[in-house]
């Protein structure tokens, strides 16, 4: 006889097997520590991870900036300090000086505290005394235990050069278990004659002009780098201005027509979008400089109708966007909304968009992805997207009942695995 679960119940089960139920997450910046460690002193490690890093993350600086203007401190001063002054600065003055209420100040403290660290410290000192004790490596197995996440996705962006040394240096960079890799591939859409520059300067024979032979070469490209990272995917950061078709840029239709789209459906992998930043709106800001616009859905729905066999996993990074998104995905199978990204990943945005999503869409969807650029980020990210999941579920789950359906918790343990798991991972096989 099943159990069946009352509206007292959901408030203790859905929680519980939110926190059990193991996340792949589909996209960060995170890496193994064969990619070099951060915290070595030499600069060049892509890991990031530990207290000053955490502190110096890119919406923090744009955040001091609201609370201590250029006037006291210029900006190009505070690139010339060291990342450790930085990070006394921010948490001098967006910890210790206001209170820490902002979401991405929140989630420092979230993650202090879930290492079993106090979050009231006056300065940093105490923090980097015990990071300063941790290795990068047994590190990553201690976040990932805490964030409860199985898989960590890469971006791999091959044309950035400290990244693709390191593919070079040595092929077995990315073989670390925990981590999966994604070829990320910006510069071919938004730059073809750069990115065709920078082809041919490693040996392709491409041109600017659209000929077969750039195709077929392009081809080459492409597949080499999917076999060479073992990559499960590709993606793209893409301006809010991004049309398909087009008949203004010079080349992206094209590439995507002709060169992505059969390489991609040929390999059975998917193409993820990733639409709407505007880069740069205040480039001395540097990564803290982008901005967010609305982006343009039915660009969306015309690449799910052409391409059938292709698949795409898109998120947008404007609120008002995610509607019309919902509305497209009930019409193409082929389309798999993922994440709240970037300015969306905020408690009352988060809980609005998987309401949303839920609605329109049932359960199939990928409510949330990291987006974590430093390693210890996984560990807020998640207990807090977890919890805003599990307040909506019981929502549900409540209106279910009041409808006469019968909720166990089986069913609730199905619905967790397709959305913190599955559907990534069932749409990568598909
Ligand atoms: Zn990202």
């Amino acid at each position: 006889m099943p159990d069946y679960l009352d509206r007292d119940d959901l408030t203790t089960i859905v929680p519980d097997v939110l926190a059990k139920q193991p996340v792949t997450d589909m996209h960060t910046h995170c890496y193994p520590p064969t990619f070099g460690d951060s915290s070595d002193g030499s600069g060049e490690g892509l890991l990031l991870w530990g207290i000053d890093e955490l502190v110096t993350y890119h919406y923090l600086i744009a955040e001091v900036y609201r609370v201590v203007p250029e006037s006291e401190l210029p900006i190009d001063k505070f690139w010339a300090m060291t990342k450790a002054q930085q990070a006394d600065h921010i948490w001098k003055n967006l910890f210790v000086e206001r209170t820490p209420i902002g979401e991405a100040c929140r989630g420092v403290l979230t993650t202090l505290h879930k290492l079993g660290l106090d979050p009231n410290e006056k300065t940093l000192d105490n923090y980097r005394k015990w990071f300063a004790q941790q290795t990068a490596d047994q590190y990553i197995d201690r976040v990932m235990e805490l964030a409860n996440v199985d898989s960590i996705t890469m971006t791999n962006p091959v044309f950035d050069d400290p990244e693709r040394l390191m593919w070079e240096k040595n092929q077995k960079v990315g073989d670390d278990p925990r981590f999966e890799a994604v070829l990320r591939i910006d510069p071919l859409l938004r730059d073809w004659p750069g990115a065709v520059a920078k082809m041919s300067a490693w040996g392709y024979d491409v041109s600017v002009e659209f000929t077969q032979k750039t195709i077929d070469e392009t081809k080459r490209f492409l597949n080499h780098w999917l076999d060479y990272m073992n990559a499960i995917y590709v993606a793209m950061s893409l301006p809010p201005e991004f049309r398909y078709p087009s008949d203004s840029d010079l080349a992206g239709n094209r590439f995507v027509s002709d060169i992505l789209m059969p390489v991609l459906a040929e390999r059975g992998l998917p193409f993820a979008m990733m639409i709407g930043c505007h880069q740069q709106v205040k480039p001395e800001l540097r990564d803290a400089g982008d901005m967010v616009g609305k982006s343009d859905v039915q660009s969306v729905v015309s690449l799910c109708r052409e391409f059938p066999k292709n698949k795409f996993f898109i998120t947008m990074l404007s609120r008002e966007n995610q509607h019309e998104l919902c509305v497209a995905a009930r019409k193409f199978g082929n389309l798999m909304l993922f994440g709240c990204w970037w300015f969306l990943n905020n408690p009352s945005i988060i809980e609005e968009m998987t309401r949303e999503r839920l609605e329109l869409l049932g359960t199939s969807f990928i409510p949330q992805h990291s987006d974590a650029r430093v390693l210890d980020q996984l560990v807020y990210k998640w207990d807090h997207s977890r919890r805003i999941i599990g307040e909506v579920l019981i929502d549900k789950y409540n209106d279910l009942i009041t409808a006469g359906y019968r909720v166990q918790r089986d069913h609730i343990e199905r619905d967790a695995r397709l959305m913190l798991r599955d559907n990534f991972r069932d749409f990568c096989k598909r």
